[in-house]
C-alpha cells in the first residue's frame, strides 16, 4: 500500500516535469531502520533514481521485447499509471502506435516529424500557426519571416493568441471577433481552418497532440482516453505567465462571472 503511494507520488512528480531523485542511505522499507533526521552525523547518503528505488521496492518488472503491448496491458488492468523505462532505441513509440486500446493519445513535443510508421495513420491535432516550412534537416517547423511557406497558415491571429497565451488568458475572445470565424469553423484557406481541423481531428478515437494542445478536461471527456506520453521528462507540463495586477484582477472577475470551477479552487486555496 505504501509502495503504491510512493509510485502514485513519482508518477505526478514527473508528469508535472520534475527530475526525481531519492535519497537513500540504506534504509529499505522497514520501520526498523532510522529515518533520515535518525542518521548519525556523517552517515553516508546517495541519490537514486526513481526506477532503482522501485526496483529496489520490488515495483519493477521487466519483460521481453516482444511483450511489450501484453505487458502494457497487463500493468494497466492493476495501474493507474505505468512508466516503460526501457532504453532508447528499444521501439517504444512504434509499440504505441500498435497498440489495441481504441481510445489512446500520443503526446509528444514534436508531433509534425513523427517519423514512426505505426503511428502515420493516427490523426494529428494541429496546433494554430502563421504557416510551416521545411527546415535544412527536412523536418517541418514553424515559418519564419522569409522562409518559404510550404504549408499555408491555420490561423490569420496567431500572434494575438500566442501573447494572450503569454498572459495566461483565454484567447476565445480573439476567435469571437475574428471575421473569418465561420469560415475557420467549416473549412480550411489561407490564414484560416485551425478550428475545423482541430474538431476534425477530435473525431478521431487515435490522435498525435502537443501537450499544449490537448483540449481542456472541461470541453473532452478524457474517461475513456489513455495518453501516451512520450519522454514524459521533456515535457512542459507547467508554463510562466506574465501578468500585472489589472490583468489578475480582471482575471478573477472574468472567472467570477463565468462560475467557472477554477475560481471556485481559488477561493478555496
Ligand atoms: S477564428 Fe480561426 S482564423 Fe480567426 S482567430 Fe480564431 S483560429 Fe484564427
Amino acid at each position: 500500500m505504501v509502495i503504491r503511494a510512493y509510485r502514485s507520488i513519482l508518477a505526478d512528480l514527473q508528469a508535472w516535469g520534475y527530475e526525481v531523485r531519492i535519497a537513500w542511505w540504506g534504509q529499505g522499507f522497514s520501520k526498523d531502520n532510522p529515518d533520515i533526521d535518525e542518521l548519525a552525523t556523517g552517515a553516508e547518503i546517495t541519490y537514486i533514481t526513481t526506477g532503482e528505488f522501485l526496483a529496489l521496492a520490488g515495483d519493477v518488472e521487466t519483460y521481453a521485447p516482444s511483450d511489450r503491448l501484453q505487458h502494457w496491458e497487463h500493468s494497466f488492468s492493476t495501474h493507474k499509471f505505468v512508466h516503460d523505462s526501457s532504453g532508447t532505441g528499444t521501439f517504444k513509440s512504434h509499440d504505441a502506435g500498435r497498440t489495441d486500446y481504441e481510445k489512446s493519445i500520443y503526446v509528444t513535443n514534436d508531433r509534425r516529424n513523427v517519423a514512426v510508421p505505426t503511428l502515420e495513420t493516427w490523426a494529428d491535432l494541429e496546433s494554430r500557426h502563421g504557416g510551416l516550412t521545411i527546415d535544412g534537416q527536412g523536418k517541418t517547423r514553424r515559418a519564419k519571416p522569409g522562409d518559404t511557406i510550404m504549408t499555408a497558415a491555420n490561423c490569420s491571429r496567431v500572434s494575438a493568441h500566442n501573447q494572450a497565451r503569454s498572459m495566461g488568458i483565454d484567447g476565445e475572445q480573439i476567435c469571437l471577433t475574428c471575421p473569418l470565424l465561420n469560415a475557420c469553423r467549416n473549412s480550411q484557406g489561407d490564414g484560416y481552418g485551425f478550428r475545423f481541423e482541430r474538431k476534425e481531428a477530435l473525431i478521431h478515437s487515435r490522435f498525435k497532440a502537443h501537450p499544449a494542445s490537448l483540449p481542456d478536461p472541461e470541453d473532452f471527456d478524457y474517461s475513456e482516453f489513455r495518453l501516451i506520453i512520450d519522454e514524459v521528462g521533456t515535457m512542459p507540463f507547467t508554463e510562466q505567465i506574465t501578468a500585472d495586477r489589472d490583468a489578475i484582477t480582471n482575471l478573477i472577475v472574468d472567472l467570477g462571472d463565468r462560475g467557472s470551477s477554477t475560481y471556485r479552487v481559488a477561493q478555496t486555496n
